[in-house]
């Protein structure tokens, strides 16, 4: 089997981008919208806490997430953004524009620390080394943007990520290529429940599909692209994914795997697939 990547160019970088929930103030668990139907515990709007944020910015109800059905808490990671934007020792519950000021902060990051994920993947696949060193200046150019204490523009954040879409895609593109496969003529597919148990998937285009309750256990999944793909509830026990393209933690955060689930070097095990309640989420 060839590579599909060579060795971690960033190792500093995705170190950065790990969320540090010890070094954070509970960022996720109130600036972001969150759905009930999406496994958080109410429908509560951005800027609102969760009730069950404790006052030293934790959970209280950390180690039952899992056991009370709530999937989007366990799921969720913000690839360092939390940590990165809570330097500053105010608190936010007793001071508005220090939450308005570190919300907005987190939005932006959030997007930003997306963006550096998928670059990062793009810059140490083989198959895409005519665009690494894109790659590492669109890396540069968003690791400085988040720099500052400020928020960002939202234009100015779209067009950074239209810039580094029109990385991602080739980058994908051509590793599907060199792995046999081909992207799929049809954007969003919905293989919501399929079962591929077992399958040989190399080279498989899942980009932007939808994969809920999708049956992926014990297939071969090399060179397959998982590009916004939506995994909640997608079965991995057994699957291969080493070498697989474009994963981000928050994808295996919602999908159920097991020991035998075989994963890329820089991802690891979600603490969602112990089933230990002691290791349940992050935060
Ligand atoms: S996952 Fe949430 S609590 Fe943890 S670092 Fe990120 S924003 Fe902060
Ligand atoms: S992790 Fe805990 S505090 Fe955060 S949203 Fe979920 S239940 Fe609330």
């Amino acid at each position: 089997m060839r590579p599909i990547r060579r060795e971690e160019p960033f190792p500093q970088l995705r170190k950065a981008l790990t969320a540090d929930c010890r070094c954070c103030r509970g960022l996720c668990c109130a600036a972001l919208y969150r759905a009930r139907t999406e496994g958080f515990p109410a429908d509560l709007p951005p800027g609102r806490p969760c009730p069950h944020l404790d006052g030293e910015y934790r959970c209280a109800i950390h180690g039952q997430l899992t056991a009370r059905g709530l999937h989007g808490c366990t799921a969720y990671d913000c690839l360092g953004a939390g940590q990165r934007a809570a330097t500053s020792p105010a608190d936010w519950r007793r001071d508005p524009e220090e939450k308005e000021r570190l919300f907005a902060r987190f939005l932006s990051l959030t997007a930003l620390h997306q963006m550096l994920w998928y670059l990062a993947e793009a810059a140490a696949l083989l198959p895409a080394r005519s665009l690494w060193e894109g790659a590492q200046q669109l890396i540069g150019e968003c690791w400085s943007l988040g720099e500052g204490d400020v928020p960002l523009d939202a234009a100015l954040v779209e067009r950074q990520r239209t810039r580094v879409n029109q990385l991602l895609r080739p980058a994908h593109e051509l590793t599907l290529a060199a792995v046999g496969g081909r992207p799929s003529p049809r954007r969003s597919a919905d293989c919501s429940g399929r079962q591929f148990r077992g399958a040989p998937l190399r080279g498989r285009d899942f980009s932007m599909s939808l994969l809920l309750g999708a049956d992926l256990s014990g297939c071969d999944l090399w060179g397959s692209s998982f590009l916004g793909a939506d995994l909640r509830g997608a079965d991995l026990r057994g699957a291969d994914l080493r070498g697989s393209i474009f994963l981000t933690p928050i994808q295996l955060g919602a999908a159920r795997g097991d020991g035998q689930t075989r994963l890329p070097p820089f991802l690891s095990r979600p603490a969602s697939w112990d089933p230990s309640p002691q290791h349940d989420g992050p935060r």
